[in-house]
């Protein structure tokens, strides 16, 4: 009888732990190992000329998402998956005759600092895994001028996308503390304003939808630099900003006073702790951008201020709380670490004494359980600590945040 070896090596039957058997050849297990592992470095390399797969997630799917980790801001979820989601499709458009384009759905939110702008920003990235990059409005200026050209923007998302032009085109930036470059009067510039309306003039073109030549390493253009070609036409932007004294904008336009009144306007009952939500495009050039910067930020949404109750469940229930966190760390001395309700209180209460917004629960915490993260690996005998208003108070009390925060 013939000898059956296997038709990629030419190993013996007897010599091998497994041969399967096809039509008219044979292969050994050691060749399928080796075609299972060319088979796992071909899935990871892109292939030229194909478009790597988008998953479109659904408004609500993208909402159940954002929940496990965000707490509360309802209005700005909807909008913001709403809006993703349009944009993702828009993406998947196709050339059909019907002459009907759908536009660009770019995001303007504000909200007080420590809201959870950046934050929604990102968590909504990382579930459509697209790169992602934040810029600071702060420090860009118009071309020519000290400080960053908004190019750098794209510089980073290139960066995010590790130089993958393709996928740097479908990513996602958020422009932080785009307040900053409001125009600083309602008259149009008679001086030049390089970091204000100058920046706005500067962005319009981005946002909009047009080939950049970005440098790849940053910083200033110059003549023999290569640069990268970055088409922003499906980069989707969102942009945030405190948008400081807006109130008093929304406040005037609902033709009362923000403090002291009970109707607005149209009839509906106002809320004067939260005129943020009544917000609209109007506002936003009374406080300073230009028209055509908001008609490109057609979606508009805002996040509210954030409340004791809000506060205590950020602390505790997202996904990656800051209190799963430190009980995480603790259990890696086995040690259970527990807030009890005294202790979580005493922690809201300081964020709000002190205006930080969520992100002050973070320097709170660190303020309390420094010393226990100190002290505990170097001693075994302590096996249970439980946090509490008294703790929380004498640590807090005794850290130098106070002196800080106060001075
Ligand atoms: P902003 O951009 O509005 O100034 P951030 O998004 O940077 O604020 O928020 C600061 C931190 O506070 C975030 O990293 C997050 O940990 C926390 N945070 C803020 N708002 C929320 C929220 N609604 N739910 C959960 N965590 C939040």
């Amino acid at each position: 009888m013939a000898q059956v070896t296997c038709s990629f090596c030419g190993r013996n039957k007897k010599d091998v732990d497994l041969m399967v058997s096809g039509i008219s050849a044979h292969i050994c297990n050691h060749c399928i190992d080796q075609a299972h592992l060319i088979l796992g470095e071909e899935e990871k390399t892109p292939k030229p000329g194909l478009k790597p797969k988008l998953k479109l997630k659904k408004p609500k799917e993208l909402t159940s998402y954002l929940d496990q980790y965000v707490i509360g801001q309802e209005d700005a979820k909807k909008v913001l998956t709403v809006a993703v989601y349009n944009h993702y499709k828009r993406l998947f458009q196709k050339d059909e005759k019907d002459d009907v384009k759908i536009e660009k759905s770019n995001i303007i939110m504000v909200g007080d600092t420590g809201t959870g702008k950046t934050y929604l920003a990102k968590t909504l990235a990382k579930t459509l895994e697209v790169p992602f990059c934040i810029a600071d409005a702060t420090v860009l200026t118009e071309a020519g001028y000290v400080g960053e050209d908004v190019e750098s923007i794209l510089t980073r998302l290139l960066q995010a996308a590790d130089y993958n032009v393709e996928a740097a085109e479908r990513g996602i930036v958020y422009i932080d503390e785009l307040d900053k470059v409001a125009r600083k009067s309602d008259n149009p510039s008679i001086t030049r304003d390089v970091s204000g309306e100058g920046v706005q003039q500067a962005l319009l073109k981005l946002l909009e939808g047009t080939v950049v030549n970005v440098p790849p390493q940053g910083g200033r253009k110059h003549p023999d630099q290569k640069m990268i070609a970055v088409n922003t036409e499906n980069i989707l932007f969102i942009c945030g900003g405190a948008f400081d004294g807006i109130t008093r904008h929304i406040g005037k336009r609902l033709n009362t006073q923000p403090m002291g009144f009970s109707k607005v306007s149209t009839g509906l009952d106002a809320d004067r702790e939260n005129l943020l939500k009544y917000v609209t495009a109007q506002d936003l050039k009374a406080f300073g951008l230009i028209p055509e910067l908001i008609g490109r930020l057609p979606v508009l949404t805002h996040l509210d201020p954030l409340d004791k109750d809000t506060l205590r469940l950020i602390l505790t229930e997202p996904k990656n709380a800051l209190v799963k966190q430190y009980a995480k760390l603790m259990k890696m001395e086995d040690v259970t670490l527990t807030f009890d309700q005294t202790g979580i209180d005493f922690i809201v209460e300081k964020a709000v004494e002190y205006n930080l917004g969520a992100r002050g629960l973070r320097s709170i915490c660190e303020a309390i359980i420094t010393d226990a993260m100190y002290e505990l690996p170097s001693d075994d005998s302590i096996k249970e600590l439980v946090i509490d208003g008294d703790y929380a108070r004498s640590k807090f009390d005794k850290s130098k945040f106070k002196q800080l925060q106060v001075a």
